[in-house]
């Protein structure tokens, strides 16, 4: 249990990946917040299946693009366990269309809640985490802003922002014994890859030599690794979860 008695904050937990991370970093031992913003049935499930490993799970909404509420969550996870360890800024959303299309509701959107959210939880983890001389920021990117999408300009800006993001703060903290990496999931099978035709995925599995979707869980392998003792000489990287399709 390299974890035990850490305390984690997985953003966007309710379901998907987010959902799949903080099982496995509570089956590492760690208690975890469990944040979502629209689904709090799916956010209790999580926190139920989180606490089925013996440790303490807190439930809490918030939108991350809102510097209040990303204010007030924090709060209320340093009243309960008095520390945060591991901030996994995994919240995200995608509004695809081509940029002749796109919407500047649409971009703002996706900028707002993939990357504006990381830096509002992350500057409000920083003070605990840079008190306690440990930390762990993982922040949850994409394939998509190492190799571009059409049709996704928004979101892939974003996501290779939060790659910007991540080697700039781990630059800064890492002498506080404070890492910072990012994770470039591929195709995983969530509610944001459901849309995918039997066409379109067949097409795509064509470019992926491990031949299949990624599951929430591989992601969430990779994030408990990083979170983990033995990942503390890593900072400031993307680790690729793509089933080799960007290599
Ligand atoms: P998902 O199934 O659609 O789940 C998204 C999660 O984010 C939900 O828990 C949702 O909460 C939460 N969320 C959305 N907007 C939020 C906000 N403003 N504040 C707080 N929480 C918010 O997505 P997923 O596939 O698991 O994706 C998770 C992350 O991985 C995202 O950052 C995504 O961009 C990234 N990613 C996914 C893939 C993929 O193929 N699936 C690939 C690369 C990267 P509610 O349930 O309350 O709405």
């Amino acid at each position: 249990m390299d974890l035990g008695g850490r305390v984690a904050l997985v953003t966007g937990a309710s379901r998907g990946i987010g959902r799949a991370v903080a099982i496995a970093l509570a089956g590492r031992g760690a208690h975890v917040a469990v944040n979502y913003n629209g689904n709090a049935g799916a956010a209790e499930e999580t926190a139920s299946l989180v606490r089925e490993h013996g440790v303490e799970a807190l439930v809490i909404r918030a939108d991350v693009a809102d510097q209040e509420q990303v204010g007030a969550m924090m709060q209320q996870v340093l009243q309960k366990f008095k520390r945060i360890d591991i901030l996994v800024n995994n919240a995200g959303i995608t509004r695809d269309n081509i940029l002749a299309l796109l919407q500047e509701q649409d971009w703002d959107a996706v900028i707002n809640t993939n990357l504006k959210g990381a830096y509002h939880c992350a500057k409000a983890a920083l003070r605990p985490m840079l008190k306690a001389r440990w930390g762990r920021i993982i922040n949850i990117s994409s394939v998509v802003a190492l190799t571009g999408n059409p049709g996704q300009t928004n979101y892939a800006a974003a996501k290779a922002g939060l790659i910007g993001f991540t080697k700039s703060l781990a630059r800064e903290i890492g002498s506080r014994n404070i890492t910072v990496n990012a994770i470039a999931p591929g195709y995983i099978a969530t509610d944001m890859t459901t849309n995918l035709t039997e066409e379109n995925k067949a097409q795509l599995l064509k470019s992926v030599p491990l031949g299949r979707l990624g599951a929430p869980e591989d992601i969430a392998a990779a994030a408990a690794f990083l979170a983990g003792e033995g990942a503390g000489y890593i900072t400031g990287q993307v680790i690729v979860v793509d089933g080799g399709m960007a290599m």
